[in-house]
């Protein structure tokens, strides 16, 4: 079947910061499809997911034939333009209890927590700088009334014992970061941080060093669920025994995916360095830090001494369709930039020197979901990282690699994997109720933050974004 346009739309010029830092001391060298191939396994792109899934692969098995076929260049899509921040599954355990029992999610966030520390320890074995740093993850709140936005997780894991987040209040996180612009907080010591481009392309060199074929700006136009499958670009094809979508909002060009992902803009940007005001600050080697709003923001130091931040719950795209409006400047740019000087009295004068745009690929049960393709037992996918992929996605290696293998264990029995949801609406449902939602989420935390009372229908209609962090509250 054909892909639709946007699928393989042409690649992205308007690149991140991080990505133009990495290119800077790495730049591409890039093989385009071209003739017919064979391989064992077709890796459709080049991202953190395809990435992990391809290492995984040829670490199992490394007489293997795998080859990655890539739209842009590996880290064009969300794996080079996100916050870098490496964070575990916790703090969705009770979306994952929901529909896979305690027992199961229980495991499957021991294993996100394993992926933070074991991404960092394949960094250092394989000379992959990618800034990884360890120093936690503040889920803050920002104003009195968003205390406590984590309890919900954090009572229901305390009952076994595994509660992974430490309360403080305002007067703590203010004289530990100098933050404060925040009423209070959860930390998670075990969190993560990374240079997001420099892992991904990192990832590729390594990929490439283990034999795997990459080839970059060669978008699948086409995908032939036959047995066995194919995978055509404009200038090539690919049969292989298996195909694995690693195709994170782009997913949504298949129609399995239609309505099992909400795509989502998240607008992030990065300021001047400065060192100087970080480290008078505390936050030089500070958390990673979110606050609690159902449109999330968050701000984090970078090695360089700049200060990266971001906010998502952004526009949403028509179903089907990812389109020009992920990429380029964040049309909340200003918004984005009064929510982040409100963080510390330090940071009032705050500018922004680079910002971009990427693409959330939400599932209605906020975490990712794995499998082979209703009737195309050999296309497997995963997708539905829901903004929380960095880490997840060294998870997703293990569990797709288990999948196209065939293996029967702890990773293919994954509680995550199941069928694509078909649980949001169609058009011209979707496009009204975004706007609808978006407009109610945004009235809700302004009047939170200015301690007013939100009228019923905000509420009622605020409940229905699905949420990233903290389940809007009615
Ligand atoms: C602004 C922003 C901030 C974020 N911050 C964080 C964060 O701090 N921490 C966190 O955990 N997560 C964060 N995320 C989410 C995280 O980036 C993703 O979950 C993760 O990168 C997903 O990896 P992936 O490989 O699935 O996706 P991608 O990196 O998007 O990879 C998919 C690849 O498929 C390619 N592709 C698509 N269609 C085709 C085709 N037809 N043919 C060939 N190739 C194709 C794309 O070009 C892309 O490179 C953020 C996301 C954004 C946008």
């Amino acid at each position: 079947m054909s892909l639709e346009g946007p699928v393989a739309e042409a690649a992205t010029r308007h690149r991140s910061f991080w990505l133009d830092e990495a290119l800077a001391t790495e730049p591409p060298s890039t093989t385009v499809l071209s003739g017919r191939h064979r391989f064992d396994v077709a890796i459709v792109g080049g991202g953190f997911c395809g990435l992990w899934t391809a290492i995984n692969l040829v670490s199992r098995e490394p007489t293997l034939r795998v080859a990655i076929v890539e739209r842009d260049i590996c880290g064009g899509g969300a794996s080079g333009r996100n916050a870098g921040y490496v964070l575990s599954l916790w703090a969705r355990f009770p979306a994952m209890a929901a529909f896979m029992g305690e027992e199961e999610a229980l495991r499957m966030a021991r294993a996100s927590a394993d992926s933070v520390a074991e991404i960092g320890a394949f960094c250092a074995a394989h000379g992959i700088d990618a800034e990884y740093e360890n120093n936690g993850w503040l889920w803050g709140a920002t104003c009195e009334r968003h205390l406590g936005a984590w309890s919900a997780v954090a009572d229901r894991l305390s009952r076994f014992q595994s509660y992974p987040f430490r309360e403080m209040d305002g007067a703590a996180i203010a004289a530990r970061w100098g933050l404060d612009g925040y009423a209070g907080g959860a930390f998670d010591a075990a969190a993560g941080a990374v240079q997001p481009a420099k892992l991904v392309r990192g990832l590729a060199r390594r990929a490439r060093e283990m034999g795997v074929a990459i080839f970059e700006r060669s978008p699948m136009t086409e995908l032939h669920r036959g047995n066995p499958p194919r995978v055509a670009t404009s200038g090539g094809e690919i049969v292989a025994d298996s195909v694995v979508l690693a195709m994170n909002a782009w997913s949504v060009g298949l129609p399995e995916f239609r309505r099992s992902l909400l795509i989502a803009a998240a607008e992030a940007a990065v300021s001047a360095p400065i060192p100087g005001i970080l480290a008078r600050m505390g936050f030089a080697k500070g958390p990673v830090v979110t606050d609690s709003r159902i449109m999330v923001g968050n701000l984090r130091p970078t090695a360089g001494g700049r200060l990266e931040f971001g906010k998502g719950g952004g526009h949403v795209a028509r179903a089907g369709r990812v389109g020009p409006r992920f990429e380029g400047t964040p049309p909340r740019l200003a918004l984005l930039l009064e929510e982040t000087r409100q963080a510390s009295s330090q940071l009032r004068g705050l500018e922004v020197a680079q910002s971009w745009v990427g693409p959330i690929d939400r599932s209605a049960e906020t975490v990712p979901m794995f499998g082979a393709l209703p009737g195309a037992e050999r296309v497997f996918y995963g997708c539905g990282f829901s903004g929380n992929g960095v880490g997840p996605t060294h998870l997703a290696g293990k569990i797709l690699a288990s999948l196209v293998l065939g293996a029967r264990d702890a990773w293919s029995s994954s509680g995550l994997v199941r069928p694509p949801s078909q649980l949001f609406p169609g058009e011209p449902v979707r496009a009204i109720g975004a706007r609808l939602v978006l407009g109610a989420v945004a009235r809700k935390d302004r009047l939170e933050h200015a301690n007013r009372p939100v009228d019923r229908l905000t509420r009622r209609l605020a409940a229905f974004a699905p949420a990233a962090l903290t389940p809007p509250k009615n």
